[in-house]
């Protein structure tokens, strides 16, 4: 699995008053089995730029190939795309409608036309992996913590077997104990399932502690595209665009502390 896009635009609601060029010439590659964090304020561009990552959204100009194969050429299967790049949206939450979790998580594999027993398999599997405790199972998802709701909806897009999962802010709204909690679940699918990981925050904390590498979109363009220690060495740039200091300097003061090692002097982590 590789994604690599070229030179992709994305204009909103093209020749009319509210035209937005919300993506600007993006060009990025994303290898089999790295975590990706992409990071940026709000309006940024990271939840257009994901959506074009499946094909939901067209870019206006520019190509995306998956695997080698430019995904605008006519003929392209968008329904296998889809079922390999899995999109957990934001409060994915709202999306759950089942009589109860497990119905709720083999709806997509049963969409897709496998047998009964294959999509229980299925959701089986990805409820597992996401390590939500087997007496919810036959549980209504309304009666879950917003936690726990957000472990089946990520099981949902799971039960699909994707080879990447993208995820728009997926602690969004989560106390701290929730975030904390997805996040090392996440962590934890990404080392057990070969899976590539996009995340998508527009909080530092979030994904400095995992990502191999951070996309730091502003105003619609990629202004990094490096190791998490690359990209905070330019932390004087990013508290510009709203990426505010105290953060970056808490989160290089934290990486310090795992023994990572952060490029900057010891002095700034000693002020942070
Ligand atoms: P982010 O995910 O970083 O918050 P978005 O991708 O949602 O950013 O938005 C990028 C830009 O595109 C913003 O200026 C936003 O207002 C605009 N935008 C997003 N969705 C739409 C839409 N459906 N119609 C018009 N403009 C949009």
């Amino acid at each position: 699995m590789s994604i690599k896009i070229e030179h992709l635009n994305y204009v909103y609601s093209e020749g009319t008053a509210y035209e937005k060029h919300a993506l600007k010439d993006i060009c990025l590659e994303i290898p089999h089995g790295e975590f990706v964090g992409i990071i940026g304020h709000t309006g940024s561009g990271k939840s257009t730029l994901i959506q074009h990552l499946n094909g939901l959204i067209k870019g206006t100009s520019g190509a995306i190939y998956y695997n080698g194969e430019n995904i605008y050429q006519d003929g392209y299967d968008m329904r296998a795309l889809r079922s390999q790049v899995g999109l957990v949206f934001q409060y994915p939450e709202h999306q759950l409608f089942e009589i109860d979790v497990l119905t709720d998580v083999c709806f997509g594999p049963k969409n897709q036309g496998l047998s009964q027993q294959e999509c229980e398999a299925r959701a089986l599997e990805a409820l597992k992996l996401v390590g939500l405790k087997e007496k919810y199972y036959k549980s209504s998802p309304f009666e879950l913590s917003g936690g726990q709701k957000r472990r089946v909806a990520i099981a949902g897009v799971l039960a699909m077997r994707p080879k990447v999962l993208v995820l728009d802010e997926p602690t969004a709204g989560l106390d701290p104990k929730g975030r904390d909690e997805i996040l090392d679940q996440i962590a934890y699918l990404h080392k057990e399932s070969d899976l590539t990981v996009i995340l998508v925050s527009h909080s530092m904390e979030d994904i400095a502690r995992y990502a191999d590498r951070l996309i730091v979109m502003n105003s619609g363009e990629v202004m990094y595209n490096d190791t998490p220690k690359n990209v905070f060495a330019h932390y004087q740039e990013l508290e510009k665009v709203g990426l505010a200091a105290p953060q970056v300097t808490y989160i290089m003061h934290d990486l310090k502390m795992k023994g990572f090692p952060v490029g900057v002097t010891a002095t700034t982590v000693e002020e942070a």
